[in-house]
């Protein structure tokens, strides 16, 4: 006798998968084909013991290339195929260059990477090599190589040559399922979502979700958003402080968190907007507390992240003590990258 199963085939086939499971809410031609690697449906993993309450930690690192990025990958390299260009190109801290490396790759189309010089996790770098991008470095931060990669693309006009940074909407139309998955698989909106912040798309992308949800009518109520930024790398913090809506800017970002190291994040409106209107905030953690983040993720949940994605549980323990969202309420923590992106900073800082 077969045991008993409420199991069906029909019923698993017809549940796509990670972020075209959303087509009907991405602004996209049907006849248009994705170029897809099943990106999303990443774990939303339920965490017990590096912090009480009732938190999830949505673990991005799940992603085909190990970050978030491949989520906005997916939508701006099928729309880069579809206008007919020759390759994408990109300014990057390191995982954004590795995602479009893989979907160019992917795609058959050309890739450019513009890097800041020694500024990126070794995983990464080595990413953007096996998927055959051209690597181009620029002296400074990420910010140079972003304003390197506007003025050749967009100034000079290289057509050729489509840009896939984050002021690309498509991106944030890919990246904003996180919002979708996470109401999707919680069946309820969490009282707070918890970001680590750095060019400030992600953050305005998973608002757009939630509110494109709550527009529709799907859910009844919003999150407030958390925004997480390093101490020396905090531009939307200070300016948060301010209450204007003039960017200070950051002249030489520095944290651990490489991911995160930006000055003068493109989206920083929209982020401000975004925060202010969930009525949730902005935060900086220190080197420290993000390190002590990582540790407490792998040696307690078993979950292994790059330091950026840590900034996210380091904000939450700071967001509560400072009682600025509730010990109890529920709390969706969004751990962007894998640890292996960054093998360099778990060698020098868990060293045996
Ligand atoms: C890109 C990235 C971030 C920052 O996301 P933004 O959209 O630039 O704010 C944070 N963590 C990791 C691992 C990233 O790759």
């Amino acid at each position: 006798m077969p045991a008993k199963t409420s199991f069906s085939w029909d019923k698993a086939r017809r549940r796509r998968f990670g972020v075209w499971r959303y087509r009907e809410l991405l602004p996209i031609n049907d006849d248009i084909e994705p170029v897809t690697m099943c990106e999303g449906g990443t774990p939303l993993i339920r965490v017990n013991r590096a912090v009480n309450g009732n938190v999830y930690v949505k673990f991005e690192g799940g992603n085909p290339t190990g970050s978030f990025k491949d989520r906005g990958m997916t939508v701006g390299v099928t729309i880069a195929k579809h206008l007919g260009v020759e390759g994408v190109v990109v300014a990057s801290t390191g995982n954004t260059a590795a995602s479009a490396a893989a979907y160019a790759a992917r795609a058959g189309l050309k890739c450019v990477v513009v890097l800041p010089r020694g500024g990126v996790a070794r995983g990464k770098l080595a990413q953007s090599l096996l998927h055959g991008a051209k690597i181009v470095e620029v002296d400074g931060v990420f910010d140079d190589a972003l304003e390197e990669v506007f003025t050749e693309a967009v100034i000079n006009g290289k057509r050729d040559l489509y840009p896939l940074n984050s002021y690309n909407p498509w991106r944030l139309e890919g990246q904003k399922t996180i919002a979708f998955e996470i109401v999707d698989e919680l069946s309820e909106v969490p009282e707070a979502v918890v970001v680590p912040v750095g060019n400030a798309g992600n953050i305005s992308a998973i608002w757009k979700g939630f509110k494109e949800l709550y527009n529709y009518g799907l859910i009844n109520k919003l999150p407030k958003m958390i925004g997480v930024q390093a101490e020396g790398a905090a531009p939307l913090v200070a300016t948060w402080k301010t209450g204007s809506n003039a960017l200070i800017e950051v002249e030489k970002p520095q944290t651990i968190a490489s991911a995160i190291r930006i000055g003068k994040p493109v989206n920083w409106l929209k982020a401000l907007n975004a925060v202010k209107e969930s009525g949730g905030v902005f935060i900086t953690v220190s080197d420290n507390e993000i390190l002590e983040g990582v540790k407490d993720l792998a040696r307690y949940e078993g979950i292994g992240v790059e330091p950026a994605s840590a900034a996210s549980l380091a904000g939450y323990r700071k967001a509560v003590e400072m009682g600025l969202i509730d010990r109890n309420g529920l709390a969706v923590l969004i751990a962007t990258g894998h640890a292996l992106k960054d093998p360099d900073t778990i060698t020098k800082y868990f060293s045996y």
